[in-house]
């Protein structure tokens, strides 16, 4: 399933260290066992690949921190991916008062990218996915079938964008938070490779090694080594 040995995280973050976050959750997925092009993953289908790659790291726990935007206080989230949605990845399509769309993918963010307006990416996201603009309607329709897509594809996809809901424990203010698997998975891949890179660079002052052959040994015998260091 998958492939998180200390060279291949190093490789990982070193190739996306410097990219978008679009670009560095595809070169995460990129390790994941699945076939295609990511780029055209349904965004859900990818969202939960990414999560079966975090479980595969660092467990089902999931810790975050959120500042609440009333009074400042600095909260602390716990809970498990059996809070998330338990459906599994969506279809890749819906249908809608008879007409078809794909659901979005990667490709279509990174193409809203440099989009200011929300609402204009929106209109832009729902062309890009209808399978047929011919058949569309008009005007004050075509409006009311974006609400109704949007309301499908939540529904059909919901691991296209998760969330949930959080209350402040200071002023009890309810927050919806958003959860962004890829940077979370990204941030503590991050944290590791940085270790990593302290260790590599502890051991080969130390002993002279290679990077190569300090990455190769497991993560029990680099901690050995460097507690005879007294680090
Ligand atoms: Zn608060």
């Amino acid at each position: 399933m998958t492939t998180f040995s200390a060279s291949k995280l190093l490789e990982l973050w070193e190739a996306g260290v410097s990219r978008h976050p679009i670009d560095r959750a595809l070169a995460m997925l990129s390790l994941a066992d699945v076939a295609g092009p990511l780029a055209e993953m349904p965004l859900g289908q990818r969202n939960w690949h990414l999560m079966q790659l975090r479980r595969a790291r660092f467990g089902d726990h999931l810790s975050l921190w959120l500042d609440c935007s009333a009074c400042g206080d600095r909260m602390s989230m716990e809970f498990g991916v059996s809070d998330l949605p338990d459906t599994g990845p969506g279809g890749s399509r819906i249908v809608v008062e008879g007409h078809a769309f794909r659901l979005a993918n990667s490709r279509d963010l990174a193409n809203l990218v440099s989009f200011a307006d929300p609402e204009l990416a929106a209109h832009t996201l729902f062309l890009a996915c209808a399978e047929s603009l011919e058949t569309l309607p008009q005007g004050e329709a075509l409006d009311q079938l974006m609400d109704r897509v949007g309301e499908a594809m939540d529904a059909a996809d919901p691991w296209a964008d998760l969330n949930f809901e959080a209350q402040c424990p200071a002023c009890a203010t309810a927050h919806n938070v958003p959860l962004d698997i890829g940077d979370l998975l990204w941030q503590e891949l991050e944290i590791v490779a940085r270790q990593l890179l302290d260790r590599v660079h502890q051991l080969a002052s130390a002993y002279g090694w290679s990077e190569q052959a300090i990455l190769a040994l497991s993560d029990t015998r680099r901690a050995a080594y460097l507690a005879r260091l007294g680090t």
